[in-house]
């Protein structure tokens, strides 16, 4: 007897054994997988129907009109969802188990467990969930105004203080919202902040919770993650660290607003690694003598 709370089922390629073919499917659980081979087609399509019923998959095009995309992730694209009834326009985020590894299946499976949680005007809502035997959709709120690099590139990743000040006030109002959580985010950069419209108020939301971990109050973790540039110290020296992490990358965000660069960049990753472990944080006086003395504490702060 097995439970199937939890667990996904793949169908794959029929196996060849001792020149007899066998239709194959796997079901995987967090720590494992088994394998089933069944001799007859008939009898195979009737395993994957009354599975899949079991498990709770539901068909996507039931409820949702599919659109156009918007933007490609790493396991499948993102679409445009408009809701059959109610006309209400979403962003799908479509995934293929088939390139996923069991590791995979388990950050997917941690973004959805943490964005069910969240509800909160700078964190991206989730609103539904589709699992089959080959995909996953995610339904969430859609953003029109594209994500936050693109939307810096168009000034080269420079903006008045206020409007940085605007921004990190709203980042960090996400980010304090999930640290009382014990939700870690650990890969935010501009790419994974979207902005709610193309108007120059728009509301920044935290997306992209495939690398976030919850990590109690006086717990430390040590595993690498994470986008370099951005990176904390004590995660490159893999110490132990915890949310404090995210208040690093802030900072790093906040100190590319005021001046338009990053304070560790280099052509060569291992440098990168190397100034933010060991080099002071950099202030060229041509660049900093035009941003205000409160801005530098604040960098300066986060970056301490
Ligand atoms: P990567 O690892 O490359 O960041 P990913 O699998 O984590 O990819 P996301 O970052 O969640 O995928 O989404 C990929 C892209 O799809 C985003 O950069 C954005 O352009 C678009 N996108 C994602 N979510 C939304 C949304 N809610 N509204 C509008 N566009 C979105
Ligand atoms: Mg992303």
């Amino acid at each position: 007897m097995h439970h199937l709370s939890g667990i996904y089922l793949k169908e794959d390629k029929p196996t060849i054994i001792e020149g007899k073919t066998y239709y194959t499917f796997k079901m995987m659980y967090p720590q494992k997988e088994r394998e089933y081979f069944v001799e007859d087609k008939k009898e195979y399509d009737d395993w994957i129907k009354n599975l899949s019923r079991a498990i709770g998959y539901f068909d996507l095009s039931t409820k949702y009109e599919i659109g156009p995309k918007l933007g490609n992730g790493k396991f499948g694209l993102v679409k445009l969802a408009v809701n059959k009834q109610t006309g209400q326009k979403l962003a799908a985020k479509f995934m293929t188990k088939k390139e996923m590894s069991n590791v995979d299946l388990e950050l997917v499976r941690t973004e959805i467990e943490i964005l069910k949680i969240c509800q909160h005007p700078n964190i991206i809502r989730i609103y539904d969930v589709f699992e089959n035997t080959d995909s996953y959709y995610i339904l969430m709120e859609y953003c029109d105004g594209g994500d936050l690099f693109t939307r810096l590139e168009k000034t080269k990743f420079k903006i008045p203080e206020k409007k940085a000040a605007n921004y990190i006030h709203q980042i960090l109002a996400g980010l304090c919202y999930l640290h009382e959580y014990g939700i870690t985010h650990r890969d935010l950069k501009p790419e994974n902040i979207l902005m709610s419209d193309k108007s120059e108020e728009a509301t920044l939301k935290l997306i992209d919770f495939g690398l976030s971990k919850i990590i109690g109050p006086n717990e430390t973790c040590t595993e690498p993650y994470g986008t370099l540039s951005y990176v904390a110290p004590e995660v490159l020296m893999e110490k132990p660290y915890n949310k404090q992490v995210d208040m690093w990358t802030v900072g790093v965000m906040a100190y590319l607003f005021c001046v338009g660069f990053l304070p560790f960049d280099h052509k060569d990753e291992r440098e990168i690694a190397k100034q933010t472990m060991c080099d002071p944080t950099p202030y060229p006086s041509s660049y900093w003598n035009k941003v205000s003395n409160d801005a530098k504490l604040f960098v300066d702060g986060k970056l301490n």
